[in-house]
């Protein structure tokens, strides 16, 4: 037993505990991490549905040169370009100088967040208040949506194509709309109820209006509703049959925290990835690989429709930039990699009973490496490989990005999904890679400043690497 290793040198030597970013990071690196949120928060106020997302993304894009691409457009070495989908869903690529066959970089994140969607014939008046039927999207708590001011946006399409776009409640001077809640008083009986009953999915009525149309004998308000839309958007009830249109929070992005460590903002899950993984791609112009970023819609909903990531839009993309640059479509698959960048949940310590400490994304560590996601027994995931884990482990290493391993919570706790799984079936090695997020699908989550900025360094690394 002589020249044992000191514990405290065997520990360091062998053990493994997670980097907190301040731990590491000096003045200048917790200076560019603020820096970096200023711009992530202008972006979540100009983007709050996939369809404004997919808009500003291609403002930024056409900044850094980045031209519409057609299919069976010619390609170049270092030519960027974007394929936007139906306006919902944006592919953005640069052709990299080594061959094709060598695969494609890809991140993937979505810019479609839970919130309530009007339905198609939205409007009546019951008792002196005219309303806007709704349909939630996504996993929303009803009980979070009651009560807080809230911003229309979408678009009504006329029956001629024309498009017109609706935006209520964003300006401060606009009007917000607003879903009623009980008071207290009278709430007896709503509050023996469990939490995800209280407030049931028809109550969720926008109140649109009280004031009646001038002379008018019956449901006056919700003429003088009509009147309203119709004056401002041109727009009768019949074409609310073809629009879409959602009710989101009217708040903007906010810092929180005494020490502005946090932001507060409705949709961090996923424009938290979505934004970090432009600003990389943006960022790496010398990289030799191609590069892929998609802004994937309709994952909050199972990535279902011909903007969602089950679309084999995808596929074909590959298959035409492969055509076009002379390499093999199969090849192109098998030796593409796939960050699918969506956000993971953080250890919260007021609810520690649903999570398992040493198993979950502690706010700070930086981006959170989801391994497998899944409900029990790892249903329903893209399990990655520890062959493939491995090599991204290596690339975060070398760039020094504060990264960390998270699932979402304990085994039979509950579950998610994300694209991941979508795009590993075509042969793409994928792992899931984001954010930690606190109080996710809330209308207002928070997320760390730091995670945001190694989200940014961590992509920029996989796209460089
Ligand atoms: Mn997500
Ligand atoms: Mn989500």
């Amino acid at each position: 037993m002589e020249n044992k290793i000191p514990a405290a040198e065997l520990e360091a030597r062998l053990g493994y505990k997670k980097t907190n970013f301040y731990e590491k990071a000096d003045e200048a690196t917790v200076k560019a991490a603020y820096d970096y949120a200023k711009g992530y928060m202008a972006y979540l106020d100009t983007a709050k549905t996939e369809r404004e997302a997919v808009t500003v993304s291609i403002e930024m894009a056409e900044k850094e040169g980045y031209i519409p691409y057609t299919f069976g457009m010619e390609l170049t070495v270092g030519g960027k370009y974007y394929y936007n989908n139906r306006g919902r869903n944006l592919y953005l690529f640069r052709i990299g100088s080594e061959s094709i066959n060598n695969g494609i970089r890809i991140v993937a994140s979505h810019v479609d967040v839970p919130r309530i969607d009007v339905k198609q014939s939205p409007l009546y008046e019951d008792s002196g208040m005219a309303f806007f039927k709704t349909h939630y999207y996504g996993g929303i708590r009803k009980y979070q949506w009651v009560t807080i001011p809230l911003a229309l946006h979408g678009v009504v399409v006329k029956a001629d194509g024309e498009v017109v776009n609706v935006c209520i409640g964003e300006d401060p001077t606009d009007p917000v709309i607003y879903i009623n809640d009980l008071l207290p008083h009278l709430a007896q009986d709503q509050s023996q109820k469990p939490l995800g009953k209280a407030i049931p999915a028809e109550s969720l009525n926008l109140l649109m209006g009280t004031r009646p149309y001038p002379d008018c004998e019956s449901n006056a308000i919700r003429l003088n509703v009509l009147a309203l839309l119709n004056e401002k958007y041109g727009i009768t009830e019949e074409d609310f049959l073809s629009a879409d249109l959602s009710a989101v929070p009217a708040d903007k992005a906010r810092d929180v925290g005494l020490d502005r460590s946090l932001i507060g903002a409705y949709g961090h899950d996923d424009r938290v990835c979505a934004y970090p993984s432009m600003t990389a791609l943006f960022g790496t112009d010398d990289a030799t690989h191609t590069a892929m970023v998609i802004l994937a819609d309709k994952e909050e909903i199972g990535s279902e429709g011909n903007t969602g990531m089950q679309t084999e839009l995808l596929t074909d993309l590959i298959s035409e930039i492969t055509t076009a640059l002379g390499g093999n479509f199969s090849t192109v698959k098998a030796n593409s990699k796939c960050l699918s960048s969506d956000v993971a949940a953080c250890f919260d310590p007021n609810f520690p009973e649903v999570f398992e400490r040493r198993n979950t994304a502690m706010l700070n560590c930086g981006v959170a490496m989801s391994k497998y996601t899944g409900h029990g027994g790892k249903s329903g995931t893209n399990d990655a490989p520890a062959e493939f884990v491995a090599w991204v482990r290596k690339i975060m290493a070398d760039a020094g990005v504060v990264w960390q391993a998270g699932e979402l919570g304990k085994t039979d706790q509950g579950g998610g999904g994300t694209v991941a799984k979508f795009i590993a079936k075509h042969n793409i090695e994928t792992v899931d890679l984001g954010v930690p997020v606190i109080s996710m699908h809330a209308p207002f989550e928070v997320v760390s400043k730091a995670d945001v900025y190694t989200a940014h360094q961590a992509f920029e690394a996989f796209f460089k690497a």
